[in-house]
């Protein structure tokens, strides 16, 4: 077994860049040579759709392996992208709430399945935009987590519920789990709500805040709808470098980390 490293991404806000990162910082990985599995653990597969794996070709999906209904090997498909894999989602995924709730190993599910993972680098989880047992299972089966923070209004609000939760599971299931950081992402220089949000992030959470900023960008909009990260899509981009930014400073996060 290979030491990968679990990262889950998420927010309990949709819209905020959860797959739109944990696509394009799959493919900054990949690019430099690291195996990466994307587990698309939101019932609306976006992170699927993104890597270019039509609705179609999900046949084992990430509530398969969480059921126990599928191997992570059987689960795993290749994407667009050179050495990016992905377990794609479905919207069966919706009704994982309730169908794990009463088992008593619920909030393992997912982190005893990734157990079997060989041979990647990174593992990263597209978490749904909720707090519930799908998001908890992230938590519960990662080394740290990821936040994007979309820079609008009431974009810290929900942060210190997210915070809460990642120190009860801190508390419980997994005392190691880690805060990889905040990203704020959607960001708009010439908006001053945006610079205000970055300016209340910076003030709040210091050095838990990236500092690369990940501007609205059209290209990362466009990106998804052909099958592909921003970084493939249109490499120039100011999206494509935002990401690829953020991949370096994510990567010396990790030395840090190990350190
Ligand atoms: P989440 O996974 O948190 O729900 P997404 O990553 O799907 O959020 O992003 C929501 C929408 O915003 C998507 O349509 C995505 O393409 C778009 N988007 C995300 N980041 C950016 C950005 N930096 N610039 C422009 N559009 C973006
Ligand atoms: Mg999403």
């Amino acid at each position: 077994m290979s030491e990968q490293t679990v990262i889950a991404i998420a927010n309990q806000k949709g819209g905020v860049g959860k797959t739109t990162t944990a696509v394009n910082l799959g493919a900054g990985l990949s690019a430099q040579g690291l195996r990466v599995l994307i587990i698309d653990l939101d019932p609306q597969g976006n992170a699927s759709t993104g890597v270019g794996c039509p609705v179609k070709g999900r046949e084992a999906t990430s509530y398969d392996l969480m059921s126990g209904q599928a191997d992570l090997r059987d689960a795993v498909v290749n994407t667009s992208v050179q050495h990016l894999s992905l377990v794609p989602s479905t919207p069966d995924l919706s009704s994982g709430d309730i169908d794990f709730a009463t088992r008593p190993d619920r909030i393992r599910l997912l982190k005893s399945a990734l157990a079997q993972a060989d041979g990647y680098d990174y593992i990263l989880i597209d978490c749904p935009p909720a707090l519930g047992l799908l998001t908890v299972n992230a938590l519960v089966a990662a080394h740290s987590v990821l936040i994007p923070l979309q820079a609008e209004f009431y974009a810290l609000e929900g942060l210190s519920q997210l915070l809460m939760t990642v120190r009860e599971v801190r508390q419980g299931a997994n005392a190691a789990l880690r805060m990889d950081g905040v990203v704020l992402t959607m960001y708009d220089g010439r908006n001053n709500l945006s610079q205000q949000v970055e300016a209340d992030a910076r003030a709040t959470l210091g050095e838990l805040v990236y500092d690369t900023i990940i501007p609205r960008n059209v290209r990362i909009s466009e990106a998804p709808s052909h099958g592909l990260p921003v970084t493939i899509y249109d490499p120039g981009s100011t999206g494509s470098r935002a990401y690829l930014a953020l991949t370096s400073e994510f990567l010396s996060r990790q030395k840090e980390m190990q350190t």
